[in-house]
């Protein structure tokens, strides 16, 4: 079995004085060209994930087969600007949106509004009535009053709006394992063991102005095996068929989330194909036990279709060795971090790997740290990692992994400005986000 590599598809080493490669671009002519820290990112390997996610869903769940199809929905939330969209509306994939500003992008980027999904756990008056005014697919409703709100400004605009219902269903998955629980302590959704989904369900049919068009979940996040979705699947096919019962309506879409892992290290991953073949043969044997007609299928993927599609080039400045109790330590100091990739390493502990970019440094490798340049001493993004020896200031250092929520999350802390978004293929660059500038900064300050 192939070993799993957190680099993308076109990522080429450095090899003695050349530099690494990405996209048939030399990486010191792009860090040159665009300025460090740069998301390089790798345009055949993403639209290759695209491509993977749409075959293996149209596949798996096919009509020969027994089912009634599936669609890809990319969350948008792990990086949207216009020519992301642009991408995932030529692959043929769908979009989520969670906020108006995200919906604002898709809509820009030319992406029907049948195929938008919207979310949020708050939408506001506005988002609401954006996503009316736009004719979106689906409205993912995540409490009971929210329905109200949706039924009043569908019916002021004299349409129906598509709703589905968020449920939880008690499980919840992580990286390497899931859990059961019969409470909900969490934000997101509407339970399914307190009877809130079922209520939702009811108050859905009876409103005027709404068509209830479907059940969602979305249980975790970097899901590494599918024991936890399986199990969340069977019950929210379940809580489908008691929908029916209780108010007549089976309802055509079942909406089974993200959270798909990707390797960071050398974690092991799953395939679209891995995932959407045991998810259909969940979904069939679910739909044969409740004797129900099987829905049509979502899967919302964000992390895994952009997340290994994009490298972070930083160039190395300020080496320190300090001593600790069993020898030295060397802190690497990049141009950036805590305002772009590191805000996940300090929100949820993650660990990233590195290696230098400008060219092969051989010899002794050092126990070192790499951190940032902002003002907190949390602003680590690699706490242990062996560094050649010879590595120097302006050598480059580049960390593969980082297209999905990094430059989503970034931030201009200190006001460092956000790094931008380089699109490589062939030896063609194209900037798709440019770098933040001081001028950004004045721009929203009125006192300017
Ligand atoms: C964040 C989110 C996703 C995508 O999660 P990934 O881990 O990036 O795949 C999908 N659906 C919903 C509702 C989400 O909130």
């Amino acid at each position: 079995m192939a070993a799993f590599t957190p680099w993308p598809s076109t990522w080429v080493p450095a090899d003695g004085d050349r530099p690494a490669q990405i996209g048939g671009f030399d990486t010191r002519s792009l860090a040159a060209e665009y300025g460090t820290p740069v998301f390089a990112l790798d345009l055949a390997d993403l639209r290759s994930r695209m491509d993977a996610w749409a075959a293996a869903a149209n596949e798996h769940f096919a009509p020969e087969r027994g089912l009634a199809g599936a669609d890809v929905f990319y969350a948008s939330k792990a990086f949207t600007c216009i020519s992301m969209i642009r991408l995932v509306v030529e692959r043929g994939l769908c979009a989520d949106v969670a906020s108006g500003g995200e919906l604002a992008v898709a809509l820009a980027g030319g992406m029907d509004p049948a195929r938008i999904g919207v979310h949020g756990n708050n939408k506001s008056a506005e988002e609401i009535a954006a996503a009316l005014d736009a004719g979106v697919g689906r409205i993912v409703i995540d409490s009971l009053g929210e329905l109200d709100l949706i039924s009043a400004a569908a019916g002021e605009r004299g349409v129906t709006a598509p709703i589905f219902i968020r449920v939880t269903t008690g499980v919840h998955a992580g990286a390497n394992e899931y859990i059961a629980t019969a409470h909900e302590d969490q934000k997101f959704g509407l339970s399914l063991t307190d009877g809130s989904a079922l209520a939702a369900a009811r108050r859905a049919v009876e409103l005027p102005n709404l068509e209830l068009a479907g059940l969602h979940q979305h249980i975790g996040s970097q899901i590494s095996d599918l024991e936890g979705h399986a199990v969340s699947t069977h019950s929210l096919l379940s809580l489908r068929a008691e929908i029916a019962r209780e108010t007549g309506v089976l309802v055509p879409d079942v909406d089974l989330g993200g959270g798909y892992g990707i390797t960071y290290v050398d974690e092991p991953t799953l395939s679209p194909d891995e995932v959407c073949a045991r998810m259909a043969g969940v979904v069939r044997a679910a739909c044969e036990v409740l004797e129900v007609a099987p829905p049509r299928i979502s899967f919302e993927p964000g992390r895994s279709i952009v997340g290994p599609a994009m490298v972070t080039l930083y160039s190395v400045g300020a080496i320190k060795r300090v001593t600790i109790d069993d020898g030295e330590r060397s802190y690497v100091a990049i141009d950036g971090s805590m305002g772009d990739t590191v805000l996940r390493p300090m929100l949820y502990g993650s660990v990233y790997t590195a290696d230098v970019a400008s060219r092969e440094i051989s010899g002794p490798t050092v126990r070192s740290r790499i951190v940032g340049k902002h003002c907190e001493s949390g602003d680590i993004m690699i706490r242990d990692i062996d560094l050649p020896e010879g590595l120097e200031r302006g050598d480059l250092l580049a960390i593969p992994a980082t297209g999905a929520y990094g430059r989503s999350m970034a931030s201009n802390y200190n006001l460092l400005a956000r790094s931008p978004v380089v699109a490589v293929e062939n030896g063609e660059a194209t900037l798709w986000l440019r770098r933040d500038t001081v001028s950004d900064f004045f721009a929203v300050d009125p006192a300017y």
